[in-house]
C-alpha cells in the first residue's frame, strides 16, 4: 500500500519534473550569481588561484580566491548589506582574519561574503545592492599573503558552506589536474610512491595513504584543489570525496556533512584512509577531476611487506 503510494508519488514528481522542470528547494530558489571579479573576457577567467575545500593546515578553505590588487568587487548577486567590518573604523583594530569584509543576504536562505577588502570608507555600508553596486576594492588586508578577493557563499544561517563554482556561471578550464603521487608519512619521514614503477615497501603498521594531486586550472603556474576524487584499493569498493559543500556538524566542519578536515587531509595532502593491503602485490586506482570536468587518474602498483 505505501510502495504503491509512493511510486504513484514519485511518478507524479517525475512527470511535475518534466513539464515544470525541477522542483525549487523547500527552502527557497537560488538567486542569479555572478562573478565578483571577471578578470580577462569571460569566460576566460584566469587568476583564480585557489579553490573550495582546499587544506589550509587545520580547516578547510571555505571559499574562491581571485588574485589582484585594487579590483571593484560587486555582489554575486543583488541583496542586502548585513553586516561589515572596517579596520579604520575600528578604535581597538583587534587583528581579524577576514580584515575588512562585507556580509550579504541574497534572500531565500543565501548568504555570500567578501574578504581582505581595501578601506571601506565611500562604500556601502548598509541597504540594498544591485549586481552593478561596487561593493569596496580587493586588497590585502587580514590574514592575506598578497591582494586577493576571498568571497563564499552560505546556507543554513552560515553552518553549510557552499563551492561558489556551483552556483556561479561556468569559466574556461581546460587544464586536468596532475596527479603526483602517493605518499606514506611515518615518524621517520615522508615515502612517495609513483605511478610510473613498480613500488615495494615495508609497512610495520597501518597508516593512512596520502595523495599529491594539484590542479593547475587555467594559469599553469597555479595549485588548486580538485572538485571529486575517487579512489579504490584492489578489489575493495571505490571511496570518494566531493568538494561541493561543508557543513558543520557535531561541533565540526564536515565536508558534505560528513568527512572532518582531518579525514580528508594530512599535512597539505588529501587523505585516502588507511587501506587494507594484501600481503604483496596491490593495486590503487585514483580518479581525480575538476568542477569544469577535466579528468585525470593513475594506477599505483604496490607491493607490500606487511608486518603486522
Ligand atoms: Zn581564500
Amino acid at each position: 500500500m505505501l510502495s504503491a503510494r509512493n511510486s504513484r508519488l514519485t511518478l507524479l514528481c517525475l512527470i511535475a519534473t518534466l513539464l515544470l522542470g525541477p522542483p525549487a528547494r523547500a527552502d527557497g530558489e537560488r538567486p542569479q550569481f555572478q562573478w565578483p571579479i571577471i578578470k580577462g573576457e569571460f569566460p576566460d577567467l584566469r587568476l583564480i588561484t585557489s579553490t573550495f575545500g582546499e587544506s589550509r593546515i587545520d580547516h578547510f578553505h571555505n571559499g574562491l580566491d581571485i588574485a589582484g590588487d585594487n579590483d571593484a568587487v560587486r555582489p554575486m548577486a543583488a541583496g542586502d548589506i548585513v553586516y561589515t567590518r572596517n579596520g579604520p573604523d575600528d578604535p581597538f583594530r583587534p587583528e581579524q582574519g577576514p580584515g575588512n569584509y562585507t556580509y550579504l543576504y541574497h534572500g531565500n536562505g543565501w548568504w555570500s561574503g567578501y574578504y581582505h577588502l581595501r578601506n571601506l570608507s565611500g562604500y556601502p555600508r548598509a541597504g540594498a545592492v544591485s549586481p552593478e553596486t561596487i561593493l569596496a576594492r580587493s586588497g590585502n588586508t587580514g590574514h592575506s599573503g598578497g591582494p586577493h578577493l576571498h568571497f563564499f557563499v552560505a546556507r543554513e544561517s552560515g553552518y553549510e558552506i557552499i563551492n561558489p563554482l556551483t552556483v556561479l556561471p561556468d569559466v574556461t578550464d581546460e587544464n586536468p589536474p596532475i596527479i603526483e603521487g602517493l605518499v606514506i608519512l611515518t615518524p621517520n619521514g615522508e615515502t612517495h610512491l609513483r605511478a610510473d614503477r613498480i613500488e615495494r615497501f615495508r609497512l610495520t603498521r597501518p597508516y593512512p595513504i596520502l595523495l599529491r594531486v594539484r590542479d593547475p586550472g587555467l594559469e599553469t603556474y597555479t595549485n588548486r584543489g580538485v572538485y571529486r576524487l575517487r579512489w579504490r584499493l584492489n578489489d575493495d569498493e571505490a571511496r570518494e570525496r566531493v568538494f561541493d559543500r561543508v557543513q558543520f556538524v557535531d561541533g565540526d566542519w564536515k565536508l558534505q556533512g560528513q568527512h572532518s578536515f582531518e579525514e580528508s587531509f594530512v599535512s597539505g595532502y588529501y587523505n585516502l584512509g588507511i587501506l587494507s593491503f594484501a600481503e604483496g602485490e596491490n593495486l590503487i586506482e585514483v580518479f581525480v577531476a575538476d568542477y569544469a570536468g577535466n579528468e585525470s587518474s593513475d594506477r599505483f602498483n604496490l607491493v607490500v611487506d606487511r608486518q603486522y
